[in-house]
């Protein structure tokens, strides 16, 4: 499977498989018109659309895609069957297509339904982990962002983060607001600025690479704790929540 990618709206990803006989799947697609665009470049035949949660830039172009592909599959977890899922998938199950298995994991947080796609050595995370970042809580559900956004750290470290939208360089200025001395943050956030100026985005990402940058994933580090005031017998989840809630007022630009 090849992977693509489509820029849409403001700063949203959206994800494309693609196999060597032209068959594709596609993943939260927020509009339609690019896509269909693209899958009629490409000749692609279009199985399956695959939605990790409920909100409308990520499931926005459903239904016009459907109109132009009546056969498409759409597996997302139950909140989005209203927006056009046929086939409700949660935690655990597993997804054949195109010769593939693709797992699905329960990640909620963003919201109550969230799930993620693996389909190795890819994973599809939605708003859960972002690359230097995570995605907003809602409904107060800090533990269970915390709990998905570690088990998408767990993934193999060659994993591929692909994640909905293209935030890395704000969660890196946030970071180094957090951490301005740290080097690996620093080189990252200098060799991203580069590549944005390309216009080719900043993701997907490896994992191995997220473990180093992603201060929401390095919790547990005494320098994070003492950088944010809080003492060395905090929980890794106590800090967590610390993070998050200064990012949501944080102002970059
Ligand atoms: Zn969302």
């Amino acid at each position: 499977m090849i992977l693509t990618k489509i820029f849409a709206l403001n700063d949203n990803y959206i994800w494309i498989l693609y196999n060597i006989n032209n068959f594709c799947i596609i993943i939260d697609p927020g509009v339609s018109h690019l896509v269909i665009k693209k899958i009629q470049e490409k000749k692609w035949n279009p199985v399956a659309i695959l939605l990790t949660h409920n909100h409308i830039d990520h499931v926005g172009g459903v239904k016009n895609i459907l109109k132009a592909y009546s056969n498409i599959i759409v597996f997302g977890p139950e909140e989005t069957k209203k927006f056009g899922a046929t086939r409700i998938v949660k935690n655990g199950d597993k997804i054949r297509l195109l010769d593939k298995e693709i797992n699905v994991f329960f990640t909620p947080g963003h919201t109550l339904g969230h799930i993620s796609y693996y389909l190795k050595p890819y994973i599809f995370s939605g708003d859960t982990l972002f690359s230097g970042g995570c995605g907003r809580v809602f409904k107060d559900r800090f533990a269970d962002m915390y709990q998905s956004i570690n088990f998408i750290k767990s993934l193999p470290k060659n994993t591929f983060l692909c994640c909905s939208h293209e935030y890395t360089l704000s969660n890196l200025i946030f970071s180094l607001s957090i951490l301005p001395f740290d080097r690996k943050i620093k080189n990252y956030y200098k060799n991203i600025k580069k590549v944005l100026l390309l216009k080719k985005g900043s993701l997907p990402v490896a994992i191995n690479i997220e473990r180093k940058i992603n201060i929401f994933l390095r919790t547990r580090e005494n320098e994070i704790k003492e950088a944010i005031g809080l003492g060395y017998e905090k929980s890794g989840f106590e800090v967590f929540v610390e993070l998050r809630k200064r990012k949501d007022c944080f102002n970059w630009s």
